[in-house]
């Protein structure tokens, strides 16, 4: 079977197509020739992932799967969220976006976030989504250099350190993205 992910990163591709059952064939965007920007212009985090699942599914007739991510901070009211990679503007700067949100932060005493990923996966004419949380905390200062995007700030519950201070296979461990992942492999290996 053959199954789209609507993404272009190498990484993500490798690394799923490495965890799902071998009858799965994963196939990048590139790989069915769809080289537009898939447009994301949902206000919530499950609607651009379903946006770019049923982009692909409508136009290049494929079962596909999309992910999309965001950071939700307790105290401003579940903000950046769906617009974490351009927090801070549209040039998507990873470092202003954390220091836009450390700023903001100032003086706040509730530092409680989370994580969100949702995967939208269409198969077999029908939908499903999967949600991976992690719970945590904003911290006071940035504190490593692991990661990317928010790490540096971002304290998993029941850890001292940050996402930025961990070895990478602990912190895929425990990540929303692989909790959400998870989901979606068990939803293949309970098909099978
Ligand atoms: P995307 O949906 O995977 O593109 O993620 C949206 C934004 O959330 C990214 O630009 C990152 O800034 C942030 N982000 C997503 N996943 C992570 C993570 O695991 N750690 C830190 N930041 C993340």
């Amino acid at each position: 079977m053959q199954l789209v992910f609507a993404s272009n990163n190498k990484n993500k591709i490798k690394e799923i197509q490495q965890i799902l059952p071998q009858s799965i064939t994963i196939l990048s965007l590139e790989d069915i020739g769809c080289h537009e920007e898939i447009p994301e212009t949902s206000n919530t985090i499950e609607g651009n992932a379903i946006l770019k699942a049923n982009y692909v599914t409508q136009k290049y007739g494929y079962d596909c799967f999309a992910d999309d991510t965001g950071l939700e901070v307790e105290a401003l009211n579940g903000e950046p969220g769906v617009y974490s990679a351009r927090y801070a503007g549209e040039q998507r700067n990873s470092e202003d976006n954390l220091n836009k949100l450390l700023d903001v932060l100032t003086g706040e005493t509730n530092r409680n976030a989370q994580f969100k990923t949702v995967i939208a996966l269409n198969t077999n004419g029908k939908q499903h989504l999967f949600t991976g949380i992690a719970p945590g905390k904003i911290s006071l200062e940035k504190s490593g250099a692991e990661g990317f995007g928010y790490d540096p700030i971002f304290q998993p519950e029941g850890y001292q350190e940050t996402f930025a201070e961990m070895a990478s296979d602990l912190k895929n461990k425990i990540s929303h993205r692989a909790i959400a992942t998870q989901q979606l492999i068990s939803f293949f290996e309970n098909q099978k």
